[in-house]
């Protein structure tokens, strides 16, 4: 796993000593970890640094559980953080109305530590399976993540360091539409000034270069909503 990119594990629990053994086993995974104990706390962590999985405790104080799950879900920027909800509560009505609220699933307290690790994992390969790989590849394009080569038809593309970070993130996820303002706090960061403008002449770059070694564009343009690799691109 390329160590500058470990994935971050936001957990949001209010029992001490349960977030203390889920830190110490999660991390001991290769993950990285950050912890809040109520759900307003949880809300601004992820505002901060969008985590790329949350364990999150239904029972919390201030913000409960299942309400920091709909708010998350209804924001563009933070609807696909994968969430697993924990509970001591074991009804069917709960886990139901859990996963209504667009949990990716659900574990029940108390549970095996190898149990929950085995659920961490599952959910990250399936959401975001680029997230533990060192080398992505989409068509006839590949980023090798530990030297930074690019290559296209397996000749080497030289790209800017924001063309790589546009790229890495698009191979990541295939298929989906980032808005330019999504683009700039992936790729500059939030919370950094930078006119959305500025994302066009990039992707204008990017393009460029990545179309030189091939003959069909793998970045689409959607109108008034932003950029995405093609799904159907083939070449
Ligand atoms: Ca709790």
């Amino acid at each position: 796993m390329n160590g500058a990119r470990k994935p971050l594990v936001l957990i949001v629990e209010d029992e001490a000593h349960l977030t203390t053994m889920l830190h110490y086993n999660i991390e001991k995974e290769g993950f990285r970890v950050a912890e809040a104990r109520d759900g307003e706390e949880a809300l601004l962590m992820v505002q901060e640094e969008p985590p790329d999985l949350i364990l999150l405790d239904w029972m919390l104080p201030r913000v409960p559980g299942i309400e920091v799950c709909r708010r998350l879900r209804s924001k563009a920027e933070t609807r696909n953080i994968p969430i697993i909800m924990l509970t001591a509560r074991g009804e069917e009505a709960d886990r139901v109305r859990g996963l209504d609220t667009g949990a990716d699933d659900y574990i029940t307290k108390p549970f095996l530590m190898t149990e929950l690790l085995a659920r961490v994992r599952a959910v990250l390969r399936r959401i975001r399976p680029a997230l533990t790989e060192d080398v992505l590849t989409f068509g006839d394009l590949s980023i090798d993540r530990t030297s930074h080569r690019v290559r296209r038809s397996g000749r080497e593309i030289h790209l800017g360091p924001t063309e790589y970070k546009l790229l890495d993130h698009f191979l990541q996820h295939p298929g989906r539409v980032f808005s330019r303002e999504q683009l700039l706090d992936a790729v500059w960061g939030s919370g950094v000034y930078v006119d959305a403008r500025t994302v066009d002449v990039h992707i204008g770059r990017l393009r460029k270069a990545v179309n030189e070694q091939g003959d069909v564009d793998p970045i689409r343009t959607v109108r008034s909503a932003g950029y995405a690799l093609d799904e159907s691109f083939q070449p």
